[in-house]
């Protein structure tokens, strides 16, 4: 197998895109704190921008995600765009299915299932899974993306994961995702209440075992991160792009390369690469420390602009 040089790799194969930061519920872990628009998200210009660079370079494979992408004005845009030459998959909560005909260009397509019913409501904020459940059946029958549910594991929910996961069997999804609580932006105030410990996740492990003849499951692990955790700006093989265009390392991560508006995301993977390794505590002061898991606030590392 020939190893990679990232060198050699002028441009991400991978990107992560967070189309618009608005969305339509209120889910309590949100770690992204998403409901209303960013103040400088991306104008169709930029948007445009974007979409010529991630074709020109012949990426491999984008994420639209959010907030919610299907109410974002760009969405339909920017998948005619980039339908014919890059493997898309859709991250959704699945309440607002407006048009399913576009939805066939998508590879994979994930919608949110936390709950089911009242339990939904209690961590989606909205009284909607009427809706997603409606939805989910219209998304079955498009025949073409993969549907993956996916659940957020909270001390809210773990009592009902067979139950989640009966439901899936019984509509036909066959690939579940089970990430852990990522304890950023609500999910941040919400930590001790909404927490998960390592022998609760232990118990959800064991218990889909006994369904893997059925479903295929997959697990989200997340890094636990202190102060001393390193950065590397470009380490990987992607990168992510926020709605008002910052060029970030992580989603997870307040840390900025660059923004669209300003500088080629080529540009910015390219001067990246020479960069040296970080510590939080190298980039951050310590009161910006104690924010980092509040995600309020993102850091412009000019280091890898220039
Ligand atoms: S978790 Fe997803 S669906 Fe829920 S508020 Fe955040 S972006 Fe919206």
């Amino acid at each position: 197998m020939k190893k990679l040089n990232l060198n050699e790799v002028q441009f991400p194969f991978f990107l992560v895109w967070e189309i618009t930061n608005k969305c339509n519920s209120k889910c309590i872990h949100c770690y992204n704190n998403s409901g209303l628009p960013r103040k400088q998200e991306l104008s169709r210009e930029s948007i445009a921008k974007v979409c010529d660079e991630i074709i020109s370079n012949k990426v491999l494979r984008v994420d639209v995600i959010g907030g919610e992408p299907l109410i974002s004005e760009h969405f339909d845009y920017i998948t005619d765009r980039l339908k014919n030459f890059v493997s898309l998959t859709l991250i959704t909560n699945g309440i607002c299915l407006k048009n399913t005909k576009i939805l066939r260009n998508y590879s994979q397509i994930q919608v949110s299932l936390d709950g089911l019913s009242a339990d939904y409501s209690a961590a989606r904020g909205v009284n909607k899974f009427p809706a997603v459940k409606s939805n989910l059946k219209k998304l079955i029958a498009i025949k073409g993306p993969e549907i993956i549910a996916s659940i957020t594991l909270t001390k809210l929910n773990l009592s009902k994961i067979s139950k989640i996961i009966e439901f899936c069997i019984e509509n036909k999804i066959k690939h579940i995702k089970l990430s852990e609580f990522i304890p950023l932006g609500r999910g941040y105030s919400q930590k001790q209440r909404l927490e998960p410990d390592a022998k609760e996740y232990a118990k959800i492990k064991a218990l889909i075992k006994k369904y893997s003849g059925k479903c295929r499951f997959e697990w989200e692990s997340v890094p636990k991160l202190n102060s001393n955790s390193q950065i590397m700006p470009i380490n990987k093989n992607w990168l992510c792009i926020s709605s008002e265009g910052e060029i970030m390392p992580d989603p997870f991560i307040p840390l900025s390369i660059g923004n669209v508006k300003d500088i080629s995301i080529e540009k910015a993977w390219n001067a990246g690469k020479n960069s040296k390794r970080l510590t939080f505590s190298t980039i951050l002061n310590n009161e910006e420390k104690d924010k980092i898991l509040s995600f309020n606030k993102l850091l412009r590392c000019d280091l890898f602009t220039k």
